[in-house]
Parts: C-alpha cells; sequence; structure tokens
C-alpha cells in the first residue's frame, strides 16, 4: 500500500495472490531471498502517453493512453487493451499481474501485460472511433511487437477496435505480423477467438461439477454482463443444457424465468454488440423477463453464478445471497469481479470457486494459439481449436487441483491457481539471476 498509494485495484490483486504464495513459499528459500514475488509485483515498465483525437465536431480531444508490461519471464508480454472511462493506471496495473498468473497457468509461453485509455467509446461514432484507434496506435506501435508484446481486445475493444489498430501499425511499420490477436479471419486471426473466454469459462465450470460427479444439464444460471464474454458463457451453457436465468449491464440486470434462448441470446448480441443497445430493453421486449435497474443479479436464485461484466461486480453481500440460495458453483468469466470478502465467503462455504485467472484463461489460450499460427503461417480448423481449447481448460482445472487441494478433499481453486501460476513464472526469473 505504502508503495502504490492511490491504486486500491492493484493493491487488491497482490494482496490475494501474497496470501496464499507466502504459504507457498515459507520453505522454500530461494523463492525468498531473491525476493521473487516483489519482482512480480512491480511492473518490468508502465509506459503512459498522449492520446490526441480529432472528434465530428472538429474539436480536439485529449485522453490517456497506458501499456502496462508487467513481466517476461515466460514469453513476450501479452495482454488485452480496455478502453473505458473507469481506466486507471491502478486498473491496469491489476489487469497485467493478474495477466502474469493467468497466462503462466495456460501452459502456453506468454508473459502478462495490459494497455488501455479513459477513451469512453460509448456514443462516439465509427469515425471518430476509427481515429482514436489509430492516434492510440500512433503511439503504442513502439512499445510492441510480435516477439516483445502482443496485445488484443478487452472491454470496450472487439473485433473492428483490433482491425482499425492493425491497419494503422501495418501503415506506420510496413510489417504484417502477428502484433495483435483477436484479429479478423481475412487477416491472420483465429477461429473460435470471440467464443473462447465465455466458452472456456464454462468448461472450467465443467470440470468442477464433474469433480463432484455433477453437470450442467437442467441447472439454472445466473450471469452478468452482456458483452463478448457473458453472451458466449450463456451460448456454451445453454448447448450443455442449462437454463440461463439473466444478463446484465452498467444499467442493471434482466431476469427471464423462462430461461435466456439461442434465439434470444442472438437478439441480445445484436442488439448489445452491433447496435450498441441497452439491456433494459429485452425487457420490453420479452413479455415475463423484468428489468432491475442498477442492480447485479446475484439475488436470484441458482445452481451456478458466472460474473462475466467487471471487476468488483460481485460484493460480499452478494457471495451471502448466493450461497444462501444453494448456489452450488461460481465460475469468474471477468477479471476479479469478486471483491476480496466475497472470495472469504465462498471459501467459507466451500462453494465450487473459480477466480478468472483460471476460468477466464480461454480467451487468451486461444489468443496464444492465435499467435502461433500466425507464425506458422497457416490456420487451424475449428474443430482443432474446440479441442484444443478443452484441453488447456482442463489443463489448467488438474493445475488447480494439484495446488489447491486440502486435506480433506477441498479444493481452493484461488490457492491452486496462484500457487501454480506463480511456480511457473518465479522458476523462470530464478534461472535468469538478478536481473
Ligand atoms: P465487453 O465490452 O464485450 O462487455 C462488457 C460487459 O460488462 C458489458 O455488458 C458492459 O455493460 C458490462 N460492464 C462494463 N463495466 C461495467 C460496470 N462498471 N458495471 C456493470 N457492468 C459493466 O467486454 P468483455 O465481455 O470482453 O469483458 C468482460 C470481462 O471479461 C472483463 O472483466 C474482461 O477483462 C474479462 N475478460 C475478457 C476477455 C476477452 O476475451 N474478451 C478475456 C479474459 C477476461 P455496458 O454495455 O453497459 O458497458
Amino acid at each position: 500500500k505504502r508503495r502504490n498509494p492511490h491504486q486500491p485495484e492493484f493493491v487488491q490483486a497482490v494482496q490475494e495472490v501474497a496470501e496464499d504464495i507466502f504459504d507457498f513459499i515459507e520453505d522454500k528459500e530461494d523463492y525468498h531471498s531473491e525476493q521473487i514475488l516483489r519482482r512480480i509485483a512491480e511492473p518490468d515498465r508502465v509506459v503512459s502517453f498522449r492520446v490526441c483525437w480529432e472528434d465530428d465536431k472538429g474539436d480536439i480531444r485529449v485522453q490517456r493512453g497506458w501499456r502496462v508490461q508487467n513481466n517476461n519471464a515466460i514469453g513476450p508480454y501479452k495482454g488485452g487493451i480496455r478502453f473505458h472511462s473507469s481506466v486507471t493506471e491502478s486498473v491496469l496495473k491489476f489487469l497485467a499481474f493478474e495477466q502474469t498468473f493467468k497466462n503462466a497457468l495456460t501452459g502456453l509461453p506468454m508473459g502478462g501485460g495490459k494497455g488501455g485509455s479513459n477513451f469512453n467509446p460509448k456514443g462516439k461514432s465509427e469515425r471518430e472511433i476509427m481515429r482514436f484507434c489509430q492516434s492510440f496506435m500512433t503511439e503504442l506501435y513502439r512499445h510492441i511487437g510480435p516477439d516483445v508484446d502482443v496485445p488484443a481486445g478487452d472491454i470496450g475493444v472487439g473485433g473492428r477496435e483490433i482491425g482499425y489498430m492493425f491497419g494503422q501499425y501495418k501503415r506506420i511499420t510496413n510489417h504484417f505480423n502477428g502484433v495483435l490477436t483477436g484479429k479478423g479471419l481475412e487477416y491472420g486471426g483465429s477461429l473460435i477467438r470471440p467464443e473462447a473466454t465465455g466458452y472456456g469459462a464454462v468448461y472450467f465450470l465443467a470440470n468442477m461439477l464433474a469433480t463432484k460427479e455433477m453437470d450442467l444439464e437442467g441447472k439454472t444460471a445466473a450471469i452478468s454482463g452482456s458483452g463478448n464474454v457473458a453472451t458466449h458463457a450463456a451460448e456454451k451453457i445453454i448447448q450443455l443444457g442449462g437454463k440461463v436465468l439473466t444478463l446484465s449491464d452498467s444499467g442493471g440486470f434482466i431476469h427471464d424465468p423462462d430461461g435466456i434462448d439461442l434465439e434470444k441470446l442472438h437478439w441480445v448480441k445484436d442488439h448489445k454488440n452491433r447496435q450498441r443497445g441497452r439491456i433494459s430493453e429485452y425487457a420490453e421486449r420479452y413479455s415475463n423477463a423484468t428489468f432491475h435497474e442498477g442492480k447485479t443479479p446475484w439475488h436470484v436464485t441458482c445452481d451456478v453464478a458466472l460474473p462475466c461484466a467487471t471487476q468488483n461486480e460481485l460484493l460480499g453481500d452478494d457471495a451471502r445471497a448466493l450461497v444462501e440460495n444453494g448456489c452450488i458453483a461460481v465460475s469468474e468469466g471477468a477479471n476479479m469481479p469478486t471483491d476480496l470478502e466475497g472470495v472469504h465467503v465462498f471459501k467459507v462455504a466451500k462453494l465450487l470457486y473459480a477466480p478468472g485467472k483460471a476460468a477466464n484463461a480461454g480467451g487468451v489460450a486461444v489468443s496464444g494459439l492465435e499467435m502461433s499460427q500466425n507464425s506458422l503461417r497457416r490456420s487451424w480448423s475449428e474443430d482443432e481449436l474446440q479441442e484444443m481449447l478443452r484441453d488447456i481448460m482442463h489443463g489448467i482445472h488438474e493445475r488447480c487441483l494439484t495446488y489447491g487441494t486440502q486435506d480433506g478433499g477441498y479444493t481452493d481453486y484461488v490457492k491452486g491457481a496462484n500457487i501454480a501460476g506463480f511456480k511457473k513464472v518465479a522458476d523462470a526469473m530464478l534461472a535468469f539471476g538478478v536481473v
């Protein structure tokens, strides 16, 4: 806290990891004397820059952009770019720190980074978004590269924004390479990248349920968010026989007791992602559904919950409501959606609880596969990629079991993920000596 005043999200993320790591390294002298955790918790570098762009009225707007390169011990920095008015250096440092562990957990050679801007894409025209993305890349290009740092999308950055940024990178450098992931299929993107995070979170959930000899057939699900991760998580839950009861956005949540089927979900995807509409309109369109302004969906009775919107959207009281209402498993599609108190409630209740760094790693894993395909200059089929994604999620689950299963059989997935991710990065750093 003293080292990072005014960075509450970053301090929260480091604190959560540190508690588990201290236990693990207690009797391991090397990790202590080499100060490995302190080194991982200090980003390699944080680049902050001005992003200047012209709006449709001809006014000049000034935003701040960042790239946090946290750690490249096991591979090039890798992590998304977020455009949202809530973006600060603290938020990006927490995300880059988490990303380092998540990427290590996938088993692929990727370091951890994150970037973004406090630019708010809501209400901006296509041309404004294009001009902003081009201006952002006009500075970012000098800090990234296919073997250096490979950004991807995140909140507010989807295929369209990646296209504008890749176009600008290519224009400035004259290089066509795998410098960004989440690209369009026409220019080096990978099949199933858009689906990967949401699908992966559900595969992880299915793996957790299987340890209790359960599956998703007939289970009710509460999901927050209605963006890329939430809608694909909902799609996979429905495909595996579950019933999705809720979705949300920053305005509130909708509850559909009849279940959100694939047809309704198709409408949500079009409405939210292409038309940029609000989720509240779902309740106007489907008569049994209700909209709950300014609220999150965690007080709805459900078997499983998937927070897929943003950080700190599931607090202690929400966690208690989920437990009291009989929820058996929580799989985080978003990054750090549950606050420290909520995590504590889940652990005490011995719920099957998967933190984002394990459950949502499917997205970055397929990004890693996109990098491999770009290097090979070939594309794998959808079936091949689906199988690789399922295998990777299974592998992450196994690693969590290895380091998180306690006497009595309860698995602390947070601890498992923290230790497995830490160990890989820490061992690489030990090999490099003091650098
Ligand atoms: P999108 O921009 O596609 O969707 C974000 C969703 O969350 C929207 O429905 C948005 O609502 C809602 N939201 C954003 N901020 C808030 C808020 N403060 N309160 C309530 N709702 C909010 O982003 P993604 O689906 O890509 O990302 C969602 C989460 O998943 C993030 O935490 C991201 O870091 C994480 N993630 C994403 C990956 C990916 O592959 N995309 C990979 C791994 C993690 P509104 O429309 O009102 O803004």
